[in-house]
């Protein structure tokens, strides 16, 4: 008879979790070394294959573990080159992740959620209400998939969690995500190529400050809180001057030298004016900061639209022009719906995105 007992699933846990795992078996820590390589390294998840353990212990691992990430529920190929993947999840839900080449760097992009708790009214996530956290296997394997799936000559360089969901509030799944990440027996990627992005969860910012470093991008999308409020709900629990506190306290840390990477979507005569630009230089003129302009995407629904090229570049110009490092995001991916706010993870029709889309700015105008 089959055990009962479900099998430990190894996929996510942290080299210091796995050394815990094993001292529990009673072998050595370099046991959790050389799986971290086997399955990060080489892509191997088949214990027959892993020739530097021995015999008892592979039958072992056999029995009461297993190495599973995510499947490929469908992939999609942008004519730019860009990938994306409906990654299928135990209990009939999926989530996306995006390949995004350049000619000197290649971004994955993950999820940490099945939706997205948070209700930010420009975002198409956001229309399909949160379904649940992902765990650590789940956020990993979108890389271990996606490494499949690219195979070796087009090589991942830089992750951000830039996908559904907010990962600050999903930390304890997220963390040792970032240690596999950033453990050279597993990715080995610099602190500065793992960008965790927020919507502005002040105590996550906090506590992500003792975890593996990585870089840190913020979503502000406005210069002032009743602007930034209507688009970024949470706005209202953690206002902005409490959100740039936390972002000093980050990077007050031995981080590597850095510094914040704020994002701001440019929707056509919301937040895109000028003299808008202008107040967000006075606001972020004490923080070590970055801006990055992401032109709006639109979706199914959406009262809003993509401010125009020309308000764009303008807004871009005050910004440098007040010495800031300002670039504006390429869009990519936009024929396969894969672009920032478009992933949407379980398709929703048209009609009933709508709907939701309806439901939330009625919500906002009374709340
Ligand atoms: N919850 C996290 C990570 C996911 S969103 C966060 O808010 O940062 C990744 C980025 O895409 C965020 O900056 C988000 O504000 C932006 N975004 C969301 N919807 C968008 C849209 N429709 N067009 C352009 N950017 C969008």
């Amino acid at each position: 008879m089959a055990d009962p007992r479900p099998k430990t699933n190894l996929l996510g846990l942290s080299r210091a979790q796995l050394e815990r795992f094993f001292a529990e078996w009673g072998e050595k820590p370099f046991r959790a070394r050389q799986i971290l390589q086997w399955v990060y390294q080489r892509g191997v998840t088949d214990f027959d294959a892993m020739t530097d353990l021995s015999r008892a212990l592979r039958e072992r691992l056999q029995a009461e573990t297993e190495i599973i990430a995510p499947g490929v529920m469908s992939e999609h190929r942008s004519t730019d080159g860009t990938v994306k993947w409906i990654m299928a999840l135990p209990g009939g839900s999926a989530v996306e992740t995006v390949f995004i080449p350049e000619p000197d760097r290649g971004t994955l992009c993950i999820s940490s959620q099945v939706g997205c708790m948070l209700n930010c009214t420009f975002c198409s996530t956001a229309t399909q209400g949160f379904n649940r956290n992902l765990g650590a296997a789940e956020i990993i394997g979108q890389v271990w998939r996606a490494a499949e799936a690219l195979g070796p000559d087009r090589r991942i360089t830089n992750i951000v969690l830039m996908g559904m969901g907010e990962p600050l509030l999903n930390l304890d799944q997220v963390r040792p995500a970032l240690e596999l990440m950033r453990d050279d027996l597993a990715y080995g990627l610099a602190a500065r190529r793992v960008t965790v992005s927020t919507s502005g969860v002040v105590p996550g910012i906090d506590a992500l400050r003792d975890g593996p470093g990585v870089a840190l991008a913020v979503s502000l999308h406005a210069p002032d809180d009743d602007l930034r409020t209507r688009l970024v709900p949470l706005n209202r629990k953690y206002p902005i001057e409490e959100l740039l506190a936390a972002c000093k306290r980050y990077l007050a840390d031995k981080r590597p030298k850095q510094s914040i990477t704020f994002e701001y979507t440019m929707i056509d005569g919301v937040n895109d004016r000028p003299e808008q630009a202008r107040e967000l230089l006075r606001v972020l003129a004490h923080v070590p900061s970055k801006i990055n302009l992401i032109p709006f995407n639109p979706f199914p629904g959406t009262p809003f639209k993509c401010s125009s090229n020309n308000a764009i570049h303008r807004f871009q110009d005050v910004l440098r022009s007040g010495g800031m490092i300002a670039t504006i995001r390429k869009t990519r991916g936009d024929d396969i719906d894969a672009a920032c706010g478009q992933l949407v993870g379980k398709v929703l029709s048209a009609s009933r995105r709508r709907a939701v889309v309806q439901e939330q700015l009625a919500r906002q105008a009374l709340a």
